[in-house]
């Protein structure tokens, strides 16, 4: 199934609604959580329409990576490299999934708990 492409991220991507930018790269962008859950909140998110996890195949690989690559880039932009972050990607209902175009969360800046809620 593909992401919906009016969902918000594609309007983000498409510079219809404002965000504060991380990163941005030919194949994704990084910004800032509009409603943080740590003192560092950023999403990391393809630009191409996947809803996510689950509509991901084999030949995506390169794209997955870049993704988990963005995020550490994005710990040593903002400085969180060393007392480490939490990486998350919430897939589908029970993911606890809210945007339907797939992102990954980027969390520092605090300690977590495991397990999570
Ligand atoms: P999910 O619950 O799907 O894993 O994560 C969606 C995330 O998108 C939430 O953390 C939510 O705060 C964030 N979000 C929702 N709408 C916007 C928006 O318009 N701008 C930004 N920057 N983040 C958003």
């Amino acid at each position: 199934m593909q992401a919906q492409k009016n969902n918000i991220f594609a309007k983000i991507i498409r510079g219809e609604i404002p965000c504060k930018k991380v990163l941005e790269t030919d194949n994704l962008i990084a910004i800032h959580d509009v409603n943080p859950q740590a003192p560092v909140h950023v999403l990391i998110i393809p630009k191409l329409d996947i809803l996510n996890l689950c509509d991901t195949a084999p030949g995506m690989e390169l794209l997955l990576g870049s993704l988990l690559l963005a995020a550490d880039q994005v710990a040593k932009i903002l400085a969180v490299k060393e007392s480490g972050y939490r990486v998350v990607i919430n897939t589908g209902k029970d993911g606890g999934q809210t945007v339907d175009h797939l992102h990954v969360h980027l969390l520092a800046g605090r300690a977590f708990s495991w397990p999570p809620g």
